[in-house]
């Protein structure tokens, strides 16, 4: 690592820090609470010495003192300490849990409004390794570091305060040391920062692997994959216990090795004690005393690896909550949009590296009319369903509906102009009315709802579930046959009812049956609303006022099924040759 990079990675360690700080804003109370606590909790130790220097005053001198004065001091001490530690300590896991709570929230809160390019560049499984692992490690390394430093650094300074006050030049020689313990913490530190963000990279990559396997198990069973998602599990597993002891190999040696300087500090001490005149009592409770230094700063010096940990899984968490959310700025709103959608010289790359995937759309729908989008697969057809839905902003050229651009509009009000049957059907794992009432449907009446099913033809399958409407269909509904899904997502954007349809191969997994019928639903749909389906069964969208035909990211054909087929160009080519099939078929 340079030092240039060095220098960023403290820099940004401390950026955290404050960003961190931040949190505790509203926690304020009982932060302070937990901080006193700890306080009067490192004055109980510090007070020891003083007991000791008590007791031997009164086991020497018994006239002096009264003989209660140590045994009532000793209760009253340990009752303050208990006390103190049970309040600093359930305070600050309110605080902490508190924390782990609002950060969970917060990027919960982002994912829904992450632009789609980010889901395109990221695993899910990813993301779910960060709200439930790397969260909690922030939030357990920053209470644990807050906690020693405040009750184990007190500490310190409590003993130090009566050592100095006991013998200042003595207690000269304890501070002599501490820059080379200072040192090995800064080295140690160093580390572990490195391995902690590769301890959490290996997570997130386990994360994947095992999300990957799992949902694929049928893939991974059927095509012989076992070999290989063992030996890529195995790899990531084994890189990362094999940082994790690294990481605990110099945790482990650092604090012998400390413990040591410091245990040389104190011998030497000691030898200077003995050559000392004074009372017995103050130099017994001077070592003593001396000798306590080395718990709390063993647990001060422990925490680096800590804070460490804590500083690589809070990067990670502030970069997600540092991402952009989709582009919202429109102010503009519609009850209910007309439904004319205007193109105009659109172009489209994904990201800046990607090439073109769309150029120089130019496309009018009137309100209400039907446009169909065919072309061979990778010709850019959903991609322009996803520019129409604003699920990406075009590079160039621009979308407008009823005249004003989508960027106009407020995100949630253009969605409710669409319904988007997309390619890829998404299920919950609710039950099969909660399924089609989604979202702002949520409130639909079980009569709409069965009415939307009736008209996806889908409530013959739903009737004969075990539980009807109320029948909960599995994750993402594996317990549906791949039409049924469809039939239920179809059912869904009937519901919503919006001016603008969007059908992305909706009805692909039907066989040839169900889909005559549905498309007898779905002509009856289109009639009052612009509508724009993507079909690769030509005989499904014959009936569409205007056929496009993009090859490319191109427009090449458009016009109606009879217009294109006297152009006897390539919807004619396509035409001719699925007809063939569905003859051979039939
Ligand atoms: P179609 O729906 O016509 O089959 P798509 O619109 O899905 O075609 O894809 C058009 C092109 O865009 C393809 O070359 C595909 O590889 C590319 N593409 C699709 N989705 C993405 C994405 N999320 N990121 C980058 N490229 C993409
Ligand atoms: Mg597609």
């Amino acid at each position: 690592m340079s030092k240039h990079s060095e220098n960023q990675a403290s820099e940004s360690g401390l950026v955290v820090y404050k960003r961190l700080l931040g949190y505790l804003k509203s926690y304020k109370v009982q932060f302070a609470i937990s901080i006193a606590g700890f306080l009067v909790y490192s004055l109980t130790q510090a007070s020891f010495g003083y007991i000791i220097e008590q007791f031997i005053k009164a086991l020497r001198m018994p006239e002096s003192t009264s003989l209660l004065y140590v045994p009532i001091l000793v209760v009253v001490l340990a009752f303050a300490r208990g006390a103190s530690f049970f309040v600093a300590n359930f305070a600050m896991s309110k605080v902490s849990l508190g924390i782990i709570n609002d950060l969970r929230k917060q990027v919960f809160d982002k994912m829904l409004y992450l632009p789609s390019q980010y889901y395109d560049s990221r695993n899910s499984a990813e993301l779910v390794s960060l709200i439930t692992f790397n969260i909690n490690q922030v939030s357990n390394s920053a209470s644990t570091a807050v906690k020693t430093v405040f009750r184990e650094g007190f500490t310190v300074l409590a003993l130090l305060a009566y050592l100095f006050y006991q013998n200042w030049q003595l207690t000269a020689i304890f501070l002599l040391v501490a820059p080379f313990m200072a040192g090995i913490v800064a080295l140690a530190s160093r580390q572990f920062s490195k391995l902690s963000k590769r301890i959490q990279d290996s997570m997130g990559n386990l994360a994947h692997i095992t999300n990957e396997s799992v949902n694929g198990y049928r893939l991974v069973r059927g095509y012989g994959g076992e070999g290989y998602e063992r030996q890529r599990f195995n790899q990531a597993s084994e890189r990362n216990t094999k940082q994790g002891i690294r990481f605990n190999f110099i945790h482990s040696l650092q604090t012998p090795v400390l413990q040591f300087i410091l245990s040389v500090a104190l011998a030497l001490v000691m030898l200077l004690v003995l050559n000392m005149e004074g009372a017995p009592e103050e130099h017994v409770a001077y070592i003593v005393m001396a000798g306590l230094l080395a718990r709390p700063i063993r647990a001060l010096t422990q925490i680096s690896g800590q804070i460490q940990k804590g500083v690589a899984a809070a990067q990670s968490v502030f970069e997600v909550i540092d991402i952009p959310s989709e582009q919202d700025e429109g102010s503009y709103t519609v009850a209910r949009a007309g439904g004319t959608i205007a193109i105009n010289a659109l172009s489209f790359r994904y990201t800046a590296i990607d090439s073109q995937v769309l150029r120089n759309i130019n496309l009018h729908i009137p309100r209400g009319q039907s446009v169909a989008l065919v072309g061979r697969s990778g010709s850019g057809k959903t991609t322009l369903a996803s520019l129409i839905s604003r699920f990406y902003e075009p590079s160039e050229g621009s979308i407008t509906l009823d005249g004003v651009a989508l960027s106009e509009y407020k995100q949630s009000n253009l969605r409710q102009q669409i319904a988007l049957v997309s390619q890829n059907i998404t299920l919950f794992n609710c039950t099969v009315a909660e399924n089609i009432a989604y979202g702002h449907l949520a409130d639909a009446s079980m009569e709409a709802i069965r009415a939307a099913a009736k008209a996806a033809h889908a409530l013959d399958f739903i009737e004969q579930l075990p539980e009807g409407f109320n029948t909960i269909i599995g994750e993402d509904g594996t317990r549906l046959s791949g039409g049924q899904r469809q039939r239920l997502a179809i059912a869904r954007a009937l519901l919503k009812d919006a001016p603008v349809l969007i059908l992305d191969e909706a009805t692909s997994a039907l066989d040839t049956e169900s889909e005559r019928k549905i498309q007898a639903a779905l002509t009856e749909l289109m009639k009052n609303r612009t509508t724009i389906v993507i079909a690769h069964r030509l005989s499904t969208i014959e009936n569409a006022d205007t056929i496009v035909v993009m090859d490319n990211g191109e427009i090449i054909e458009q016009g109606s099924h009879e217009q294109l087929l006297a152009a006897n160009g390539m919807y004619a080519g396509l035409h001719t040759s699925q007809a063939l099939i569905q003859d051979d078929q039939g």
